[in-house]
């Protein structure tokens, strides 16, 4: 599948458009023999009440998409069901997953910038670009990406893992955090490790990136090797860390997250 993202859309709404409708941060979808497929411009007819605040995402193997809004009080009719992004991975493809993830992020990027930050006024999209500009003042708003870290610790064949409070599934994973204002992605690796386990680390490598649609963050993940230090867990943020080698590791992370990949990194390498 090939996607091109394009914020303009077409100048008559395509027949067999496919509809990403959020409805409080779940997405409306068909339920046929049990497969779950994203509903087409014809299908929104059965709905008693028609999408609201559209934005246009680009096209899927030429196929139109739309990022829209359900209101909240809205029931769908028999054959739909309405399910939270992280419980259709695995039920839909991998690429209208993430699509949804985009639409995701889109919709509540568009839901929550209606009205100028600045004076309070009505914003409109811009027609150059996927933004909101208030006439008013000027304000231009681009859809909200926050950049975080995730970074695999290596001390020779042993690989830094914690439990994270704010998760519930008690999976071991490798450490995160939001990056900070005037900060490099590199010190953030180094502040968020040293904040969360009191080490130091090295040898800080680029590992890959992945667009984390809850609500909108992007994960750029790196490895660094130990540098010094004795791993002291920050209560406030981590039930439990310690050093696994790849033959006893704990339970980790399902393979939907970049959290997954880079463990499994460790696991073929060491
Ligand atoms: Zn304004």
């Amino acid at each position: 599948m090939v996607f091109l993202p394009d914020h303009k859309p077409p100048s008559s709404e395509p027949r067999q458009a496919l509809w990403f409708v959020y409805q409080e941060q779940k997405l409306i979808i068909k339920v046929k023999d049990k497969t779950f497929s994203i509903p087409r411009s014809p299908d929104l007819q059965q709905l008693s009440h028609a999408p609201i605040r559209n934005q246009y995402l680009g096209a899927l193997d030429g196929q139109a998409c739309y990022a829209a809004e359900l209101p909240p009080d809205v029931r769908v009719p028999e054959g739909w069901t309405v399910r939270g992004l992280r419980e259709l991975f695995g039920l839909l493809e991998d690429e209208i997953f993430w699509l949804a993830g985009r639409a995701n992020q889109l919709v509540d990027w568009n839901k929550s910038h209606q009205f100028c930050g600045r004076c309070g006024n009505h914003t409109e999209n811009k027609n150059d670009e996927r933004a909101k500009i208030c006439h008013q003042c000027g304000l231009i708003n681009y859809p909200r990406v926050s950049p975080a870290i995730i970074v695999a610790v290596h001390k020779k064949n042993h690989i830094l893992l914690a439990q994270n409070k704010r998760l519930r599934t008690g999976n071991y994973s490798v450490l995160a955090g939001f990056v900070e204002p005037g900060e490099t992605l590199e010190d953030c690796v180094k502040r968020e490790v040293f904040e969360e386990t009191s080490i130091k680390v090295k040898n800080i490598r680029y590992f890959g990136s992945q667009p984390w649609p809850f609500p909108n963050s992007l994960m750029v993940a790196f490895t660094a090797e130990y540098a010094g230090g004795e791993v002291n867990a920050n209560e406030a943020e981590i039930g439990d860390v310690g050093w696994f080698s790849a033959d006893n590791l704990p339970s980790i992370p399902p393979p939907i997250s970049i959290a997954r990949w880079l463990i499994d990194w460790f696991k073929n390498n060491y």
